[in-house]
């Protein structure tokens, strides 16, 4: 997007990426439909970015959602708003749209350089970008006048984002939060009586449930009731993963390194209140077993039914009234996030703080970040594209508004433009 932006602006713009091709995630998220953006109202979507809202609002506000469509649009892919409000393109593909994308940018004159691996800067730099690339043939130093870097977080690192330009951005003194998992599954532990925590699901529960996904229930992080959301998940051989962790995983990864661990309450039930779920469990039930009442009162069974008798001691079974609390209230324990590669994205990366207006280092002018490589978070549901398309804008802005600024020619009558003429962005 930076590259559009900048070659839109007169810049000569080189890209270079470490993969043999670009865009193997962005490939990757169109596995999943490619959400690209979210139909809400600017307002609620802006909420998204937490703590980081102050900082992505005005990115959003100059490319926003309803201009992210427009432009997808304009590369000839059509989109729709599915159910949720979450923005998809008609076929669900990601391909068309990057190939459509990759044919436009080659035509506007981008050249495009893979198997480069930029590995910081050389020694010498001076007012120019010095930088070092890998490549099959060895080193190689390119000069630029202005850099933009894309290079994304630390998940999924066989797609190209290792995380691994931490170093040499550090190296120049840029300030930048520990990349860390976002939007990713936990592991779970089992409290023992003495507070110490058992990690995984028992083997019976292992066995029969891995992979089982738990469908129409919510789930709160304790003692934070407004975090509570509906939808579903799935329990893995460990832990828990799907959509409505990882909407919660930001706020639970951080109390897990504050407090050690993390409990979500999981709603079974929540189209019940909880009058309704105690008055149904505690009706008589004969000579039924408890499974078989509480399937046929409030239909639950398998993995629904099976989670009460894994997480909940007896005592609690057997006590209509603790039982029917817990249908409504299940504390699951987190003890920790599944690895980084594993996540949907990072948190953590260059801190706002480190940067200008223009997304600029402070540490290094001529050096713009975009993309997750930035310090922001947000949960799934188009958020992360539509953050990393708004900055790559806002970064090529920037770029530009550098380049300007630094190529200052004297007109013939004396006063002094600025010009893009004879730039090499890259
Ligand atoms: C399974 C999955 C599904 C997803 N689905 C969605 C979705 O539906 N909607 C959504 O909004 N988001 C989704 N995401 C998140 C989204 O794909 C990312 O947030 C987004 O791709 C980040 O874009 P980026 O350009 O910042 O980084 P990336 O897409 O990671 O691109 C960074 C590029 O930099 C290159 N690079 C890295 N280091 C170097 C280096 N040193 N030298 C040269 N090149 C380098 C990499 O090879 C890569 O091509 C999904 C993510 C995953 C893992």
């Amino acid at each position: 997007m930076a590259a559009e932006v900048l070659t839109a602006g007169g810049a000569s713009v080189d890209l270079f990426d470490a993969m043999p091709s670009v865009g193997r995630k962005f490939l990757l998220a169109g596995k999943g439909g490619l959400n690209l953006t979210h139909g809400e109202p600017f307002e609620r979507f802006v909420e998204r970015y937490g703590a980081r809202r102050a900082d992505i609002e005005p990115l959003l506000a100059a490319f926003g959602p309803s201009r992210l469509r427009e432009w997808v649009h304009e590369l000839g892919i059509s989109t729709f708003v599915g159910s949720s409000g979450r923005v998809f393109p008609t076929d669900l593909k990601a391909a068309p749209l990057l190939r459509a994308w990759l044919h436009r940018l080659r035509s506007s004159g981008v050249r495009f350089h893979m198997r480069h691996r930029w590995l910081g800067w050389a020694a010498d730099e001076g007012m120019q970008q010095r930088l070092r690339f890998m490549t099959s043939r060895g080193e190689l130093l390119v000069t630029a006048e202005a850099l933009v870097l894309a290079l994304g977080g630390a998940s999924w690192a066989r797609l190209g984002s290792d995380g691994a330009w931490v170093e040499p951005l550090a190296a120049r003194g840029v300030s930048i939060a520990p990349l860390q998992p976002s939007n990713c599954g936990f592991h779970v532990g089992r409290p023992a009586a003495d507070g110490s925590l058992t990690l995984g699901w028992s083997e019976h529960f292992r066995s029969r449930f891995a992979g089982a996904p738990l469908k129409n229930v919510a789930l709160s992080l304790d003692r934070e009731a407004e975090s509570k959301q509906s939808g579903e998940f799935v329990v893995t051989e460990n832990g828990v993963e799907g959509s409505l962790v990882y909407a919660l995983s930001g706020r639970a990864r951080e109390r897990i390194v504050r407090e050690g661990r993390a409990t979500l309450l999981l709603d079974l039930l929540p189209g019940h209140s909880a009058e309704q779920v105690s008055s149904e469990v505690a009706r008589p039930r004969g000579s039924r077993s408890l499974g078989t009442h509480l399937k046929s009162r409030l239909g639950l069974s398998g993995v629904k039914a099976a989670l009460l008798y894994e997480v909940l001691p007896r005592s609690v079974i057997d006590d209509p009234a603790r039982l029917a609390a817990s249908i409504k209230a299940l504390p699951l324990t987190l003890s920790q996030p599944r690895p980084i590669d594993e996540a949907i994205s990072t948190a953590g990366g260059v801190r706002f703080e480190a940067l200008r207006p223009g997304l600029m280092l402070d540490a290094v002018p001529g050096v713009f970040c975009a993309g997750e490589m930035l310090d922001w978070e947000a949960p799934t549901g188009g958020y992360l594209l539509s953050a990393c398309f708004a900055s790559g804008v806002a970064a090529a802005l920037g770029a530009r508004h550098f380049l300007q600024g630094s190529r200052p020619i004297a007109r013939a009558d004396g006063s002094v433009s600025p010009t893009l003429a004879g730039r090499n962005a890259s």
